[in-house]
């Protein structure tokens, strides 16, 4: 159970996202999982170099496109445990139309968004997780955006599992990882994963001054969405822990009527050459 490889990470010394990949690779091998049983699919960006960081299949796609093809991935082989990861910009600007569908359908994957408001790759620009007031490159004076609520739009888009975690805290942040791996349907992860180069405000510092944790909140319920979504809205979203989970709603693949037992990339589907010629004949 070795998800580690010789590929040697070239992100900044520091950078949020080692402990990310330190710690999908141990929630895989904590839930059992052996490298040809997983599947890692990223964006572009920073965070997306994580697909050909760990020893499992690995996709490295297209900007904002992660999903559509983690979602891919799954329907052909739902034998595979499919995480699919990137950053903010990825998933919740260019990529933000695939993550609210991907939520809304509940199909059976991980996504991990390492989270570090601004973009990292391009040098420095204000991203939808950017404060407001936010000043790079791109928004010299402040950004005058507010930040996107990530969590309460994946509750409010009927997420069935929603969590949230530090680099910092790597046991926090593997035992929810494995959660979401176990979950039964969509698991969306957001990640705060300090770029220790570009965003100076959002440091491991103010993380820590910042955050709170759900499991020091007297009675709270992840089963009860009302509670996630009046928690979330109270603390600025600075939360961390399993803020929601529904594990009664089936997943996209258990309501798919005659879903055959056999994963599609199991299945013959050899064609004779005069079949071929036909289907061919017919697009031409
Ligand atoms: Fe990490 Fe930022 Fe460096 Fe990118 S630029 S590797 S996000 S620290």
């Amino acid at each position: 159970k070795e998800f580690r490889n010789d590929v040697k990470p070239n992100w900044c010394p520091g950078c949020g996202d080692f402990s990310v990949q330190a710690a999908i690779q141990r929630a895989a091998a904590n839930a059992g999982l052996d490298p040809e049983q997983m599947a890692v699919v990223s964006g572009i960006g920073c965070s997306g170099r994580i697909s050909g960081y760990i020893n499992s299949y690995g996709f490295h796609g297209i900007h904002g496109r992660a999903l559509p093809i983690a979602q891919g991935v799954k329907m052909a082989n739902r034998d595979l445990t499919v995480i699919a990861a990137g950053g903010d910009g990825d998933g919740f600007a260019i990529g933000m139309g695939h993550t609210i569908h991907a939520i809304r359908r509940n199909i059976d994957l991980t996504y991990i968004v390492m989270d570090n408001q601004i973009y990292g790759l391009t040098k420095g620009q204000t991203s939808p997780r950017s404060s407001s007031g936010f000043k790079t490159k791109s928004t010299p004076q402040g950004s005058i955006e507010p930040a996107l609520s990530v969590m309460e739009m994946a509750l409010t888009a009927g997420a069935t599992f929603v969590a949230q975690s530090f680099s910092s805290d790597l046991k926090e942040l593997t035992q929810i990882i494995e959660a979401g791996i176990n979950h039964k349907g969509f698991s969306l992860i957001n990640v705060f994963s300090p770029c220790v180069t570009y965003n100076k405000v959002n440091t491991y510092d103010w993380f820590k001054e910042n955050l709170k944790r759900l499991s020091t909140v007297e009675g709270y319920d992840s089963s009860n969405r009302m509670m996630a979504m009046q928690t979330l809205m109270e603390n600025d979203g600075l939360v961390t822990g399993i803020i929601y989970q529904n594990k009664q709603q089936p997943s996209y693949q258990e309501l798919i009527k005659g879903y055959s037992e056999q994963p599609l990339s199991q299945a013959n589907l050899s064609l004779d050459k005069d079949m071929f010629n036909e289907l061919v004949a017919e697009f031409m």
